[in-house]
């Protein structure tokens, strides 16, 4: 089988290491940003291939062409996988649609919201049949050591979700996917799960805004701790987040019954699941951050200034998941007429330091919703609009 894979950071070079190390699978790599390609090719040149080093051993894998060009390594390719950034899922979906075989399955590790539909935006035109799906996250934490030549998996998650549209097509998917990479890959049932159960949505922002909503502009010494420098207020703000989800996921159950949210958790049940045997206290939503293995040591994203450090608003805890993320879930509960108080504060806070404008007068209608994934940028007017389509 041949697989595509687009994109060159972390997780491109994860997948392509992983997937080229088996007998039975040709990978292309698709990268046309800047000097990539020739980066992979020195890279896998010089070390033999590229190495993948994990808890569960070392493999070397070769992928067999690496390109800018999306003809010379997309055709013939029964898998495509998006190894990207939410923000440039849609540059790339448009690069490579018009190479696609028919019936090709293309696929983002991670989705983020909205990803079926800005999928279906760009292929739904064409004349070829896309089966798009998603993953709740990248199964892994992993990181370069060497460009195009090696890189190291430094968790693996237990298991992870998936959807798919259509979405009967889930667990053929799913189930390529959990052997491929070595992952239990569970399938869920819609794309509107997927785009409402994603967590870091609220954590990243949630707790950018707990840390520097306050801030005064003078620069910090020290990085301060991200995940275990939640303070009660800024747990209570994450609580607060998370039940607004719920409540949307119930406004949500209550107008379409035959609809399945049960991927939607709350974000306690969330920590439990993924971090169990990680947290040290499990006593309150507080307690499993701030004690939680998973996360230690692990810092707030900031850039030097002066003799200091000042925040880092860019960041993708803000830049990827405001608008590919609580932006969407704003957006639905609008549709579905929900007031989300605490949602709203964060993105009013949000936009502001990230010079956008998604919320205007309390409505989603801001110059920047056009390139967010809101519904409303794709023309949804209304939730049973949506829901034909989830
Ligand atoms: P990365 O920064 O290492 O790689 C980003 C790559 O995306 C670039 O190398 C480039 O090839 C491509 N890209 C970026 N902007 C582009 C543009 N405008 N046009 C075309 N291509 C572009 O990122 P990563 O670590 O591989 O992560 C990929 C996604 O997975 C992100 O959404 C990230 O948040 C998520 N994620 C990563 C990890 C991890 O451990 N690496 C863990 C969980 C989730």
């Amino acid at each position: 089988m041949q697989v595509t894979i687009c994109g060159g950071g972390n997780a491109a070079h994860t997948l392509a290491a992983l997937i080229s190390a088996r007998q039975d699978c040709r990978v292309n790599v698709y990268t046309p940003l800047n000097d990539e390609v020739q980066r992979w090719r020195q890279g896998i040149e010089a070390g033999g291939g590229i190495t993948v080093i994990s808890q569960d051993g070392v493999l070397v894998g070769r992928p067999h062409r690496v390109s800018d060009d999306p003809s010379a390594v997309v055709p013939g390719s029964r898998l495509v996988l998006l190894a990207l950034p939410a923000f440039a899922h849609e540059i790339i979906m448009r690069d490579i649609a018009p190479h696609l075989d028919d019936g090709a399955w293309v696929g983002a590790l991670p989705a983020r919201g909205g990803f079926d539909w800005d999928a279906r935006h760009v292929f739904g035109s064409g004349e070829k049949s896309v089966i798009v799906f998603g993953l709740q996250t990248l199964p892994w934490a992993c990181r370069i050591r060497e460009y195009g030549r090696e890189v190291a998996i430094l968790g693996t998650k237990s298991e992870v979700d998936l959807a798919a549209w259509p979405p009967n097509h889930a667990a053929k998917v799913a189930a390529l996917l959990s052997d491929l990479l070595g992952v239990p890959i569970c399938r869920i049932s819609s794309f509107l799960g997927l785009t409402l159960a994603g967590t870091g949505q609220l954590i990243h922002p949630g707790v950018m805004y707990g840390l520097f909503r306050d801030w005064d502009g003078c620069p910090y010494e020290d990085a301060p701790l991200f995940y275990q420098g939640i303070d009660a207020m800024t747990a209570h703000i994450l609580q607060q987040l998370s039940d607004e989800v719920q409540s949307l996921r119930t406004r949500l159950e209550e107008r379409f019954p035959a609809l399945d949210l049960s991927a939607v958790l709350p974000l306690y049940d969330w920590l439990l699941r993924s971090y169990g045997d990680s947290i040290g206290d499990c006593s309150s939503l507080l307690n499993c951050f701030v004690t939680n293995n998973g996360y230690a040591g692990l810092r707030a994203p900031m850039r030097p200034s002066g003799d200091g450090l000042v925040p880092d608003f860019q960041t993708r805890y803000l830049s990827e998941d405001v608008p590919y993320g609580l932006v969407v879930i704003r957006g639905i509960a609008q549709l579905a007429d929900l007031p989300t108080p605490k949602i709203d504060q964060v993105i009013a806070w949000a936009q502001k330091v990230l010079e956008k404008e998604y919320l205007v007068g309390g409505e989603l209608r801001g110059r920047s919703v056009a390139a967010s994934r809101a519904p409303q940028r794709y023309g949804f007017k209304s939730l049973d609009e949506l829901l034909r389509k989830a």
